[in-house]
């Protein structure tokens, strides 16, 4: 079986496009799938068993409000990743 999140990938894209405006300290691969992961976790998921199933997903989201849910759920985790990174800051690079 070959069963997606399309979520997974909205999130994947979504990020991708606004990585660059988002206000974190470190930006670096950690953090960026923490910020990933609790996305994720904050939105309901949406299984998709083939591409047909993920254009209507893709298709849906341009039409309504969860291409707003899914930025607000990025802006949401990016604030928390933030404040509690998953692992120490250097000093040296909390300045930009
Ligand atoms: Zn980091």
């Amino acid at each position: 079986m070959n069963v997606k999140n399309a979520m997974e990938i909205l999130v994947d894209e979504a990020l991708r496009n606004y990585w660059g405006q988002l206000q974190l300290p470190c930006k670096c691969e950690i953090c960026k799938a923490d910020v990933f992961a609790i996305t994720l976790n904050n939105l309901p998921p949406r299984y998709v068993s083939n591409e047909d199933g993920y254009a209507y997903v893709k298709a849906q989201n341009f039409d309504d409000q969860s291409r707003v849910n899914i930025l607000n759920q990025i802006v949401k985790a990016t604030g928390i990743v933030a404040t509690r990174p998953s692992h120490d800051l250097k000093p040296s690079s909390s300045q930009e």
